[in-house]
């Protein structure tokens, strides 16, 4: 076997055991057929063929320090050596020093992080925190959220997948958030459209009683829903309203913490400071499993004198911690932060803004930092999709026809309904960038 595992016969092998032994995530388990990948570097993963590919979505918007970063492997490798694993009820060095760089990083006074081991424990545990401090059940999510699989998450997710898991239960109300190219308000400006998405949430606040809402959780940019960047002022008003009525606000920032947005955290782009924030992926790149809820003085003082309802076997596990600490500095040796902000605004927005220009499929592009999508429609006048909202089968070939022509040309994109979005690891170059957007202005021909 070479050194970069290609090797196809290993390759079939792989598959046989996958269609024979795994079940997958989100699939009819008898319609799937993944690829078996053998390795990855950088932006790029390759399978056991030697096919390889740009990671344009980062695996799941996770990995944002790239594939393989020696210096995340090698700090993994040397906690391995020295204590792989304790309880979380001892003291422990790396984990308390990532908890350190995490909050040295947070707005105002959010002090303390509970670790979990993924995003949708964070905000499992974000809301509890939120429900035993007010007292109160109701959590208000919006339309158009992802909040994590798990039993409260997928019942807080705004979106089609959390149809097929229903009945949640669990007392949650769902609101609108602003959306200015298809707003629920036939607004005609972005500050019209925060205007009119606070005077919203304030009548579903008011008409549901405010005494009985515990918490507001938004993504502070929605992401698999379409990069719905809030416009000026609408997360300062949610702050407000949150303060007025005595409501937890927590910012899921579980795929936009740690650099994606070009801040450490994407409410230090907007000015507010929530009272919880949720974070997984980016904070180590997933090379070992890790969550966890920075938490505000509010939440932390309520703790202090009553025990906290909630413990997990590998909160805080060493080996994930000692790779997001690695995770943190090699960003801030390497300048990550600052780069991400500046090539998002002159390298990303401009090629954007030109392929939008050069097909009329592209409705909308708008994004921050690394992380953009590009809607497509079928008409740019009637804004009507490139495929019908939540579309499968035939109705969704269209989309199935540019994926699998990026593919072909060597670029891993992540899409949903009639969206490409563009999310790669932040280490990647300007050059590979400009090389994986030149793949997508060449695909979209097929969309025009
Ligand atoms: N919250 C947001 C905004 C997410 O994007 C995701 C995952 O994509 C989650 C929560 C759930 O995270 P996990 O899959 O790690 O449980």
């Amino acid at each position: 076997m070479a050194d970069n595992h290609i090797d196809p016969a290993a390759g079939a092998q792989v598959r046989a055991d996958d269609r024979a032994h795994v079940f997958h995530s989100w699939s009819a388990q008898a319609h799937i057929d993944p690829v078996p990948i053998a390795g990855a570097q950088g932006s790029w993963f390759w399978d056991y063929d030697g096919n390889r590919y740009f990671d344009l979505g980062s695996q799941m918007v996770n990995v944002n320090a790239g594939h393989g970063h020696p210096a995340i492997v090698e700090a993994i490798c040397e906690q391995a050596r020295i204590l792989p694993t304790i309880s979380p009820a001892f003291g422990n060095d790396v984990r308390g020093e990532l908890a350190r760089l995490i909050a040295e990083r947070a707005p105002g006074d959010l002090d303390k992080v509970f670790f979990t081991n993924a995003g949708a424990e964070a905000n499992e545990h974000a809301v509890r925190m939120a429900r035993v401090v007010t007292g109160r059940s109701t959590v208000l999510s919006m339309y158009r959220s992802y909040h994590g699989a798990s039993g409260t998450t997928i019942g807080l997710t705004g979106d089609p997948r959390r149809w097929r898991a229903e009945p949640t239960g669990g007392d949650v109300v769902r609101f609108f958030g602003p959306y200015p190219y298809r707003s629920p308000w036939a607004t005609d400006s972005v500050e019209a459209e925060a205007a009119a998405a606070l005077a919203h949430l304030r009548m579903v606040v008011e008409l549901q009683g405010p005494n009985s809402i515990a918490a507001i959780i938004i993504e502070t940019v929605i992401g698999t829903n379409g990069v719905l960047v809030p416009p000026p002022g609408y997360l300062a008003g949610v702050r407000e309203l949150c303060d007025e009525y005595g409501i937890i606000y927590i910012a899921d920032e579980v795929m936009v913490g740690f650099g994606r947005l070009g801040e450490w955290f994407g409410v230090n782009a907007f000015g507010v400071t929530p009272d919880l924030i949720t974070f997984a992926k980016g904070v180590n790149s997933g090379y070992v499993p890790l969550g966890g809820v920075v938490i505000g003085s509010r939440v932390a003082q309520h703790f202090d004198d009553v025990p906290y309802p909630g413990g997990l076997t590998y909160s805080g596990h060493p080996l994930a911690c000692a790779a997001g600490v690695a995770s943190i500095k090699a960003f801030e040796a390497d300048g990550v932060i600052d780069r991400v902000r500046a090539t998002g605004e002159d390298l990303i927005r401009p090629t954007l803004s030109k392929i939008a220009a050069n097909h009329p499929s592209v409705g909308e592009i708008r994004g921050m930092g690394f992380f953009w999508a590009i809607e497509l429609v079928r008409n740019p006048e009637t804004r009507e999709g490139l495929v019908p909202f939540n579309a499968s089968g035939p109705d969704a070939a269209p989309m199935a026809e540019l994926i699998a022509a990026c593919k072909a040309k060597g670029v891993w994109p992540f899409t949903h309904f009639n969206r490409i979005h563009v999310a790669p690891p932040l280490t990647t170059s300007d050059d590979e960038l400009t090389d994986a957007l030149a793949v997508i202005d060449e695909v979209l021909d097929l969309a025009d």
